[in-house]
């Protein structure tokens, strides 16, 4: 794709997003603020859509959900490290004073990989390669180490009570476990989920809402006994299942490696129970999300670029055209005992538990699913846009489409409207998402559904009023058959 058709497909969703109310700017009235948007009425159907999905197929036996807070005490981020190294590298324009996330700047300008890299190493990339303010050409400041959580205060006037916007939903089930460890019987492993809002000061967001300031994140903290890690009592149902992963040693040449459950076992030294979560991954992208093969990778992070405490850290990466290329949407991390180890140090109350089954006391390891709904929402836009010769549309699968039918009348004469009307209403009560319309000629109606990637248009014709049928247009193929009104919404399904 060139760079003139990445500026054009991301103008196109943009418009499209705008125009039909799937995502807009935040207070947009008032010129917005970089990094804030709001999901419109179709976007919101959408996210929802996502979320529960996404709930149905991570929340296994014995997954539950939490709901926790957005504001945390400080207390929370001194012990996970948040305080100290939740931190990204600054530099600014000594000229038009623009600030620019240092790594970000350097990956753009010299087209290499950042991330991670020290603020002296940046500094020598910058001095070495001449590199220039984009926007005016000015020098630019040594890079310094910026802190991205948002601090709030508690309390009335001249409070000293500062608290912090959370960064990440992970935080909630940590303080929540020893709680819900009881709660749950006191057994191992389980799971506490949360869908949630986090907030980042992010220094250039960017790329619409792929980098926010405020967005959603959907985790699984999974809690377990360390012994564990190399177990999975559905070993033999998953050993052949291929990942398609990028490791470090792949990224030389861009190559993505078709590799079963058990290889990566052997060869790469993934313990089962992570391999179990990244095929669980795949497969939720892969099948239920019907992203296409090639549009998936895990992408494992070097030692330097993931946290000290992540023992295993693969990302799911999708390719995503408007964006330029593969970027990342979600990831699986292994934390060991790094967070209940930070809290019970810190807290000075004890996280580890008696397990009365295996007479010993652990604690426990974290593994992680994270991911941004926002960046998938977004991941579902780019993937599924197609653009015809006399229509653009999203395919959708019909799953995660906003609205699933569009019911019209041909005409609004002739006792046509009421018969739709009624038909609309009869969808709707058997739970299928379905929308009258009778605005404009019958061919825009099914531009406009094709637009909002609505998989069925219902028309009610002269026929219908004689012998009980409608057609069902379908949006892809755009091909059309009759179907009894009694059987309709059996047919849908
Ligand atoms: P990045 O390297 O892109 O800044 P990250 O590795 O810091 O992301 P995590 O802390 O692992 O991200 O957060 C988990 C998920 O949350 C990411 O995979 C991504 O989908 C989402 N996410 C993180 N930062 C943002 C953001 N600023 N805007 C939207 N989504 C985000």
């Amino acid at each position: 794709m060139t760079a003139q058709a990445k500026v054009d497909k991301l103008k196109e969703i943009t418009n499209i997003a705008e125009k039909r109310g799937i995502f807009f700017p935040t207070a947009e009235i008032y010129g917005g603020k970089a990094g804030f948007y709001t999901y419109g009425h179709l976007g919101k159907l959408l996210k929802n859509r996502f979320e529960n999905l996404w709930r149905s197929y991570f929340l296994e036996e014995n997954f539950w959900e939490i709901e926790g807070n957005s504001i945390l005490p400080s207390q929370v981020f001194e012990a996970s490290g948040h305080l100290k190294n939740f931190n990204d590298p600054l530099t600014e324009c000594k000229s038009c004073h623009f600030r620019f996330r240092a790594d970000q700047f350097v990956e753009d300008a010299l087209k290499i990989k950042a991330e991670g890299l020290s603020i002296e190493d940046l500094d020598k990339l910058i001095k070495e390669n001449k590199l220039k303010c984009p926007r005016c050409g000015g020098q630019l400041t040594k890079a310094e180490w910026f802190n991205m959580m948002f601090p709030i205060t508690i309390g009335a006037a001249g409070s000293k009570d500062i608290s912090y916007l959370s960064p990440e939903t992970a935080q909630n089930p940590y303080l929540s476990f020893k709680r819900e460890f009881e709660a749950l019987r006191k057994k191992l492993p389980f799971g506490l989920a949360m869908i949630g809002k986090a907030f980042r000061n992010e220094i250039s967001p960017r790329q619409l809402f792929f980098r926010l300031r405020e967005f959603t994140q959907a985790e699984v903290q999974i809690f377990f006994d360390p012994e564990e890690i190399d177990a999975c009592t559905e070993w033999k149902k998953i050993s052949s299942y291929k990942l398609l992963l990028q490791s470090v040693k792949d990224r030389k040449g861009d190559k993505v490696q078709e590799i079963s459950c058990e290889d990566a076992n052997k060869k790469l030294k993934l313990p089962k129970m992570y391999l179990y979560y990244m095929q669980k991954m795949q497969r939720f992208y892969l099948e239920e999300l019907k992203i296409p093969k090639k549009d998936f990778r895990f992408y494992e992070l070097s030692e330097e670029e993931r946290a000290f405490y992540n023992k295993y850290h693969w990302d799911v990466y999708l390719n995503l055209e408007a964006l330029g290329g593969f970027k990342e949407v979600a990831g699986l991390h292994y934390r060991g005992d790094y967070d209940l180890g930070a809290h019970q140090k810190h807290s000075k109350k004890e996280l580890a538990v008696f397990l009365e089954e295996k007479k010993k006391k652990v604690l426990p390891h974290v593994l992680e699913l994270s991911f941004g709904v926002d960046r998938n929402i977004f991941a579902l836009l780019d993937i599924f846009f197609r653009v015809e010769k006399e229509r653009n549309l999203f395919a959708f699968p019909s799953s995660l489409a906003p609205i699933e039918v569009g019911v019209f009348p041909l005409v609004r004469k002739d006792g046509l409207a009421e018969k739709a009307q009624t038909v609309n209403d009869e969808l709707c009560k058997v739970g299928i998402r379905s929308f009258y319309d009778e605005d404009g000629s019958i061919g825009r109606r099914y531009r406009r559904v094709d637009e909002i990637g609505t998989p069925f248009a219902v028309t009610i014709d002269y026929d219908t009023m004689k012998d009980g049928t409608v057609t069902v247009r379908e949006r892809d193929s755009m091909k059309q058959k009759r179907v009894k009104i009694a059987e309709l919404a059996k047919s849908l399904k």
